[in-house]
């Protein structure tokens, strides 16, 4: 389990899923857009990485290693 370093909480743990148009944020039985930004979406491009998702934060934490 990985706590929120904002608010302690649980964060739910998912995939950043990146594809022509824009990035998304993905778990079990759920999907979301975030916002296009140019740099990021290149750098992910064509890939997924491991992510965690504050509901209450409102805060996505990605780890690159
Ligand atoms: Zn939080």
């Amino acid at each position: 389990m990985m706590k929120c370093p904002y608010c302690g909480g649980e964060m739910c743990e998912g995939q950043i899923h990146s594809f022509n148009s824009g990035i998304e944020w993905r778990s079990r039985g759920e999907s979301m857009r975030l916002n296009t930004e140019k740099g990021l979406s290149k750098m992910l491009y064509g890939d997924r990485i491991e992510a965690y998702r504050c509901e209450h934060c409102k805060k996505i934490l990605i780890s690159y290693e």
